[in-house]
Parts: C-alpha cells; sequence; structure tokens
C-alpha cells in the first residue's frame, strides 16, 4: 500500500515535496526504499529516493515477560504517557524527544546520558532479534542497517517525576521553530552550537532558514525555507567551522 505524503507538513522542519511512500505492515525487505520514521531529523530534498514507512501494524505498546515491548512505529510521546501511567521509569526524556521507536533505536537518540540504548534489552529485526550486547553503538550512533520493527526495554525502575522537570528545564532553551534537532553532532569535547557561534553564523539567514538565535546548532525554518536554503548554511557552517578550527563538523541531521 502506498500513501502521499507533504513533507512540508510532515517533517519537522517544514521543508520537502509532495511524496508516495510506500507503508509496511509486515516484515518485509525494503527493496532500495529509504525507511523514514517521523521525520524528525530529515532534511528531505525534491528528489528524494524512494521512501518507505512503518504502517499501524508496528504501532503498539506491551508488557511481556515483565519487560516493555514497543513497536517501531510508536510515536515517543505515547510512549511516555504509557510509562507514567504504568510506573515505568528509564525512558522520561521521551516526554520531550520526537520520534518514532524505530527513529530513536537507530539513532541511539537521547539527552544528555539519558539515550534510548540505557535502558534497551534487544531490538527486533525483519529475522532475528538482536540483544542490546550484540549491538555497536555510541553518540547518536549505532551499526543497524536493516528495518528495526521493535524495541525491548528493562522495567525495573520506577518512573522519575523529577527527572520530567529536568527536561522540561533543558527544552526551555530550545528554539520553537520548525527545526530537525541539531543539525551537527558535538565533535569530541566541544559543542557544534558554540563552533557555529565562533564563526559568526548564530543568527545568520539564508532565504527562509536560519541558523537560530537562541541556539546556534539548531537550523530552522523561518519562513518557507527550501531545501536549497538549508544545505547552503549547513556548508557555510561546515567550510567556516573547518577554515577557522580545522574541525569537521558532522551532520546528525540525514539529507536525503
Ligand atoms: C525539536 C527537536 C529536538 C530534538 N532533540 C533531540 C535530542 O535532544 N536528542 C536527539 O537524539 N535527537 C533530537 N532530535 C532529533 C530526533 O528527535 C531524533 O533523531 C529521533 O530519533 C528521530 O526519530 P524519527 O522517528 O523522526 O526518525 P526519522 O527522522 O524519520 O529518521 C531518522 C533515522 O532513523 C531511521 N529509521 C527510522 N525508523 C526506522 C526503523 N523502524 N528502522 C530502522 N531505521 C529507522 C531512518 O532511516 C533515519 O536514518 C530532535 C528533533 C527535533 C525536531
Amino acid at each position: 500500500m502506498n500513501k502521499i505524503v507533504d513533507f512540508s507538513k510532515f517533517s519537522s522542519i517544514k521543508i520537502g515535496p509532495i511524496a508516495e511512500v510506500e507503508v509496511i505492515n509486515e516484515k518485509q525487505p525494503l527493496n532500495n526504499h529509504f525507511l523514514i520514521g517521523g521525520a524528525n531529523n530529515l532534511l528531505i530534498s525534491n528528489n528524494p529516493p524512494p521512501l518507505a514507512i512503518l504502517g499501524k501494524e508496528f504501532n503498539y505498546i506491551k508488557i511481556e515477560d515483565n519487560q516493555l515491548k514497543v513497536g517501531a512505529a510508536t510515536k515517543s510521546g505515547r510512549v511516555f504517557s504509557f510509562c507514567k501511567k504504568h510506573n515505568i521509569g528509564g525512558l522520561e526524556y521521551l516526554g520531550k524527544l520526537p520520534g518514532t521507536m524505530g527513529g530513536l533505536l537507530k539513532m541511539n537518540a537521547g539527552m544528555k546520558s539519558y539515550e534510548i540504548f540505557n535502558n534497551l534489552i534487544s531490538i527486533d529485526l525483519e529475522n532475528i532479534t538482536k540483544e542490546k550486547k550484540d549491538i555497536d553503538f555510541g553518540y547518536r550512533y549505532t551499526d543497524i542497517h536493516e528495518t528495526i520493527y521493535a524495541g525491548t526495554f528493562d522495567i525495573k525502575q520506577p518512573f522519575n517525576y523529577s527527572l520530567v522537570e529536568e527536561f522540561s528545564i533543558m527544552r526551555a532553551n530550545q528554539p520553537s521553530n520548525p527545526s530537525a534537532g541539531s543539525a551537527f553532532k558535538n565533535p569530541q569535547g566541544d559543542s557544534a552550537g558554540r563552533l557555529i557561534d565562533a564563526v559568526g553564523l548564530k543568527g545568520f539567514k539564508k532565504g527562509g532558514a536560519s541558523w537560530s538565535k537562541i541556539h546556534a546548532n539548531f537550523l530552522v525554518n523561518l519562513d518557507n525555507a527550501t531545501f536549497e536554503d538549508a544545505i547552503f548554511l549547513i556548508k557555510e557552517a561546515k567550510n567556516r567551522v573547518f577554515e577557522e578550527f580545522k574541525i569537521e563538523l558532522e551532520e546528525e541531521i540525514i539529507i536525503l
């Protein structure tokens, strides 16, 4: 089954074409399609590769064998509400981190030291369940190149309300304009935001896009920004930071 998605509405940065997307409701090979989750970390051009998305069959949450099992199409907000209701701790930051379980796991998304892999037990792939110990993962990185269908988590900790408060405070200094989160990964021992600021790009605009005045590593869509506007700003930041600091910024945003 296919559906038409307007990425200028669906993606968090509100940039992208109207495109046909294959909806996957049973485990199957991707056949050269790029799998999207909630498009919270994507910058999509007018000429993207063939796209696929997981359908409602993979949108579920259950407690099974005293573990939390979450389908990969399930949104972070729904997982947060479920955990709060059932007094399950360890995923409190999901109240402030947009994404689907598949996208969160693929990116090892998180806030500060709280990452989705912390309480992970295993992930379901097409033919196997892979234990955490068999997966290579790090800061915004995993070596998973297949479709993730579900993640299973430890539920030993109780839900921690003070962490919810902490994550709300952390988010208070983030821009509210459409974005795809942090554009670049933080280089080791430094911060991409500090570097972008240091080369004079904080608040710098191109067309409808800008490096945010509030948080320099956020590429924001202020007013009908185009893919080209965003790419211009990404290249400009990479070039200037390299010229001045000899540091190669690596995109966290995935460009299609
Ligand atoms: C305002 C804002 C704040 C953000 N803050 C943070 C933050 O603090 N920390 C952080 O880590 N991220 C942050 N992000 C980025 C984003 O929330 C995460 O990267 C999230 O994991 C993206 O999930 P998604 O479902 O939207 O994935 P998408 O953006 O759709 O895709 C991201 C990647 O995941 C892959 N993917 C998606 N689904 C699957 C699947 N089922 N199986 C295999 N691969 C899959 C895609 O192929 C792609 O490679 C922020 C984004 C926004 C908009």
